[in-house]
């Protein structure tokens, strides 16, 4: 995408466009046009994940946090996902690399809550945020690629495949390797991790009672999320070597891969025993925009912060940053301003670090191979699952 060119002709205008129909675009799109915006939301769709006797399941999920839960259910995309394609996460059990250790177990009914996170596929979340964008008035949805932004006199001018359109505030929930981010000149340090995040659907022999299971294995990093009909997806964060290397076993040998680590750790896991589909992979890297706001710009989900996907929270953050402006938005009379949004930038950096250093800090702890380590870092698992206050607030940080 260019950031310069010629004027362009006629564009609609706008109060805003969102750039961008992941869940966070279509989010935040939803959000700024119930605050009686004129809005547009621009992106194409996406290639739908259709579910088949093979596979039933889409292999990209997440794991949901309250807070976007909640949210979700007030913009009213949460009732539209069908009900059985939600489940609900009763307990989470961490494994350290020592196979004889027991595992930090969490349980939601010890913070007095039904469910420490929800398990949806992005194909339901997907349908039912465009089902409520459709259904939201004030929003026009164009199906395009933005492929030129060009600013003049505090209006930005963004040419998309069938035209162009106008405004003063322009978001960009373009994912990752955000064009509209490069196209505002807007920096974004990355640390690739070199690994990959490796997803797929597997199904287990004995029930998985809705407890979400994650191995650190020293080079990579292993979770069991409970799917339906005692499913589970996987997400397996392994260097891109080993997944270069494992990229070609069959379905079976995944099974008995997982079936070793799955075994030797916990009694209660029986191997897995169905494939469900091929696996896919996501490269995995780590970075934080210095600046997510700038002459109109404003930088929404992973275009502002990438994290790795150990603890879940990618998507969720991204969320977040759309609940703190509406919050924030709410307490302006539904005026954007550069102060409002000044300090809104303020909040969610700073929300967003701790979230960074955790992740960043678990996968560099749980690779570290000097003499000692492993002790360290297993001890550590056996602490905090003995220390009830220590724990409920690790909980809480991961229920948010
Ligand atoms: C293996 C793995 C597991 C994960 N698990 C979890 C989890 O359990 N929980 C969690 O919270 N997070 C999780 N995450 C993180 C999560 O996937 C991301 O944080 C989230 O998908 C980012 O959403 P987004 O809407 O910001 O961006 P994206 O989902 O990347 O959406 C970007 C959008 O921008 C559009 N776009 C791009 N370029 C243009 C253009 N030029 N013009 C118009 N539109 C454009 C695209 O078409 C798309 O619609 C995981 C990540 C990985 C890799």
């Amino acid at each position: 995408m260019t950031s310069v060119g010629k004027p362009m002709s006629e564009a609609s205008q706008f109060d805003a466009v969102v750039v961008g129909a992941g869940v966070v675009g279509l989010s935040a799109a939803i959000m700024l046009a119930r605050r009686g915006l004129k809005l547009a939301l621009i992106a194409p769709q996406a290639l739908p994940f259709v579910a088949s006797t093979s596979q039933r399941f889409d292999p990209r999920v997440f794991a949901l946090s309250n807070k976007s839960q909640r949210f979700l259910a007030d913009i009213r995309a949460w009732d539209a996902m069908p009900e059985q394609r939600v489940t609900p996460v009763s307990a989470m059990e961490v494994f350290g690399d020592d196979s004889k250790a027991a595992p930090l177990r969490m349980n939601a009914a010890d913070v007095g809550m039904s469910a420490l996170t929800w398990i949806v596929e992005q194909q339901s979340l997907l349908d039912a945020l465009e089902a409520a964008a459709r259904f939201t008035p004030g929003l026009t949805r164009i199906n395009a690629t933005v492929n030129q932004l060009q600013r003049i006199e505090s209006v930005w001018q963004v040419q998309h495949e069938g035209g162009a359109v106008s405004t003063p505030w322009l978001f960009a929930a373009d994912g990752a390797n955000s064009p509209v981010r490069a196209a505002a000149e807007l920096d974004f340090p990355v640390e690739d991790y070199n690994a990959e995040g490796v997803v797929g659907t597997f199904r287990l022999s004995v029930p998985h009672n809705n407890v979400a299971r994650q191995w650190f294995l020293g080079s990579s990093v292993l979770a069991f999320l409970p799917l339906p009909d005692n499913c589970i997806s996987m997400v397996w964060s392994m260097d891109t070597h080993q997944y270069y290397a494992w990229q070609r076993r069959s379905p079976s040998e995944w099974v008995t891969a997982l079936a070793a680590v799955a075994q030797g750790c916990v009694d209660d896991v029986s191997p897995v025993s169905e494939a469900q589909g091929a696996v896919m992979s996501y490269p995995l890297r780590h970075g934080v925009a210095p600046l997510w706001f700038a002459d109109g710009v404003v930088l929404l989900g992973d275009a502002a912060h990438q994290v790795h996907p150990l603890a879940g929270q990618g998507l969720n953050l991204g969320v977040e940053d759309v609940v703190d402006l509406q919050a924030a938005l709410d307490a302006n009379a539904n005026r954007l301003d550069d102060a409002l949004l000044r300090k809104w930038q303020r909040q969610r950096k700073s929300e967003c670090q701790p979230v960074h250093w955790m992740t960043h800090g678990l996968n560099g702890l749980f690779r570290v191979e000097l003499p000692g380590a492993q002790w360290i870092r297993n001890t550590g698992l056996q602490l905090v699952d003995r220390l009830p206050g220590l724990k409920r607030w690790l909980i809480s940080q991961a229920m948010r």
